[in-house]
């Protein structure tokens, strides 16, 4: 499948792998083994599932992106406990994860073993899946001299997003991840960069610009020389207004070994170093889901050389059903950080693409769960806002559940706003129990619209 020749390529050009700097760290070499949908055949692992699993999961595959390395699959599964592992449900397709209906689309043209036919069902398939939620497309992609500036989106005043065009693969994919159409191998729905150039373009003309978040994909999937190429422009006088330089990554998790036994690993904290010396903030902005990923000896060392550099970790991520709709869960992850000297950050509603019906949570049941998690560690740990809905207006807060003359209402926040004026304003919606995302929510006490929807 076409999706396969893009990872193949990626996995060339950009994924430093071999060897270990043996003077510096007492972890041996390890080197990066990673295994796609065509590999599944390989995983010895999987041997322990039925037939009409594995096939499941190969027709699950050929829709969702699926990429998982060894390391993940050795040292953070529990094989025992499958398929409830949450780091198996993380990142091996599960049937379910198709709504039946396209399962059985897929899988019936499947058996086929025609080529073509196979394609364009596929295809079909994850245009249902709201490949683009919340208007990314469309809405986001800012224009310099009247010409689009590829690989940019400015939503919110003060921080641009960068996607460099080498870092738009991750170490492993998520299964519920919802840039999951960037990886599938549509060029069109690729959103990438094809140079800094336009990048420092863009924010020498946007001097209200104070971040810049380098996300992808996974932009520590590329080697430390290519991510130089693009962080160590920033660090000249005529960026001053750049404060903070973040990078979004799965890489503590899903290979710590980039920071700690990667042939550049040095290099790579020696320039977090150098934009700390420039003046600027480096904020890792880590994802994390479960505090098993933060269990392996590697993954401690990783966290704790990137702390070393004066880089700062942020670890944000979603709310999952399968994965971690489980207070007990948030409330070891948030204390296992805080122990760490890992700052929490966000906690998000799953978005509404892709598997979503698989891991998507109720707000009242999410807010709930945020609330007794929050009630179980001390202030400290508490620093992680949500649960967020990252949607089309802005990052909207739910607040709480209460009731105001008489109607029980949803108490809500914009965090972030396309409009700066909206942020930090409360307003209400109907309590409604079934309600998944903002798009379900109406108005409380009779309004037509919510604030920011008049015109
Ligand atoms: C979350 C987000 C940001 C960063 O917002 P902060 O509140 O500064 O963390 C920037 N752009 C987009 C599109 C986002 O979703
Ligand atoms: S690490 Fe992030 S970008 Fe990569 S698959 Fe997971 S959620 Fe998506």
């Amino acid at each position: 499948m076409q999706s396969q020749n893009v990872v193949a390529i990626a996995d060339e050009n950009m994924i430093a792998s071999n060897g270990g700097d043996k003077a510096e760290t007492t972890f041996g070499e390890q080197r990066f083994k990673v295994f796609t949908a065509k590999q599944l055949g390989q995983i010895p692992q999987l041997n322990r599932l039925s037939e009409q699993q594995r096939f499941d999961m190969k027709v699950v595959a050929s829709v969702l992106p699926f990429r998982v390395n060894e390391y993940v699959i050795n040292e953070l599964i529990d094989w025992n406990n499958i398929p409830e592992d949450p780091i198996f449900q993380l990142t091996f397709p599960q049937k379910e994860m198709l709504a039946p209906e396209l399962y059985d689309k897929v899988a019936t043209v499947f058996s086929l073993n025609d080529k073509s036919a196979l394609n364009d069902t596929i295809r079909e398939v994850r245009e249902a899946l709201n490949p683009h939620p919340a208007g990314q497309m469309e809405h986001n992609i800012p224009t310099l001299d009247n010409e689009t500036v590829q690989g940019v989106q400015h939503k919110y005043r003060e921080t641009v997003l960068f996607f460099p065009s080498s870092g738009q693969v991750c170490h492993s994919y998520c299964t519920f991840c919802f840039r999951w159409a960037q990886f599938v191998g549509d060029k069109d729905l690729r959103i990438a960069a094809k140079e800094s150039g336009q990048l420092q373009d863009y924010l020498r003309a946007h001097p209200e610009v104070t971040d810049v978040l380098i996300t992808g994909g996974d932009p520590l999937v590329m080697k430390t020389k290519n991510l130089r190429a693009y962080l160590e422009p920033l660090l000249s006088p005529e960026f001053n207004h750049v404060r903070t330089i973040r990078i979004g990554s799965k890489a503590l998790t899903f290979w710590p070994q980039r920071f700690v036994t990667d042939e550049d690993a040095a290099d790579l904290l020696r320039l977090f170093e150098e934009v700390q010396a420039a003046g600027k903030h480096l904020a890792l902005m880590a994802h994390y889901n479960h505090w098993r990923e933060l269990e392996p000896e590697i993954a401690r060392e990783a966290v704790r050389r990137v702390r070393n550099t004066g880089a700062q970790i942020r670890a944000q991520g979603p709310l999952l059903a399968n994965i971690n709709d489980d207070a007990e869960v948030w409330a070891r992850l948030w204390q296992t950080q805080v122990e760490m000297g890992i700052i929490p950050y966000y906690m998000f509603v799953e978005r509404d693409t892709g598997a979503r019906h698989y891991f998507e949570v109720p707000l009242v049941k999410a807010w709930e769960i945020y609330q007794d998690a929050m009630q179980r560690v001390s202030g400290i740990a508490r620093t992680a806002r949500g649960p967020s809905m990252s949607a089309h207006p802005g990052k909207v807060e739910i607040q709480g559940v209460t009731e105001i003359n008489g109607e029980k209402v949803f108490v809500l926040r914009m965090i972030q706003g396309r409009n700066p004026d909206w942020v930090q304003k409360p307003f209400f919606a109907r309590y409604d129990e079934q309600a998944t995302w903002l798009n379900h929510l109406q108005p409380a006490f009779g309004e037509e619209h919510f604030f920011f929807e008049e015109t």
